[in-house]
């Protein structure tokens, strides 16, 4: 199985490059913030908890993102060729409960640092919260999910560093290019 975790900050275009990845090699994509905001649409008891979290740009608690992950993976279909986990690990804790949840399954993952300098990831998600209607795509909002990526979320990175699990990826560049760079490395490791 080829199993990636999309690692980026908000509008760095882990959703974008998802599409790609997905059309490409067949892979199954599991983005939590949509899976989230399913939870809020559906009115569930999970999305009433955690409506104002999410637009407060605030992250979910790690025991209820590993809860909603292991019911995932364990209802994935047996042909799965793999996954891309878009959004999940965000903090050290879930990367941990995620490494041992994968482990006793016989799986691995590898990361991939997808970075966009800020100042392109806010007007990017400027002009998303046009149409998006997404309660968090505003200014105030976007300031603090960017703080929330760089305390929480940026040190998953260097725990797949450490691991020699991870690969940096420049998304800087067009649609096209960034996903060439990732096409190279799932190319020698698929
Ligand atoms: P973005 O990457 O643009 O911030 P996402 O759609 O990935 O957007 O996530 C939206 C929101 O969903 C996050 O700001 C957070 O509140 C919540 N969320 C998504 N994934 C996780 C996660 N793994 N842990 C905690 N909260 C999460």
């Amino acid at each position: 199985m080829l199993n990636i975790i999309l690692c980026g900050a908000p509008g760095s275009g882990k959703g974008t490059q998802s599409d790609i990845i997905v059309e490409k090699y067949g892979l199954q994509h599991l983005s939590t913030g949509d899976a989230l905001r399913q939870e809020i649409k559906s009115g569930s008891e999970l999305g009433k908890e955690i409506d104002e979290l999410i637009a407060g740009g605030n992250l979910v608690p790690d025991h209820k993102m590993i809860h909603l992950i292991e019911r995932y993976i364990d209802n994935l279909p047996a042909d799965c060729k793999g996954v891309i986990f878009d959004g999940f690990p965000r903090t050290v804790a879930q990367a941990e409960a995620f490494e041992l949840l994968m482990e006793r399954r016989h799986m691995k993952a590898v990361l991939l640092d997808l970075f966009v300098e800020e100042d392109e990831v806010i007007k990017r998600l400027l002009n998303r919260g046009k149409t998006s209607g997404r309660a968090d795509d505003n200014y105030e909002t976007i300031k603090k999910r960017l703080q929330v990526y760089q305390s929480e979320t940026k040190p998953v990175c260097t725990y797949y560093l450490h691991r020699h699990n991870y690969f940096a990826i420049n998304g800087n560049y067009s649609m096209e290019d960034t996903f060439s760079q990732i096409d190279t490395i799932l190319k020698l490791i698929q």
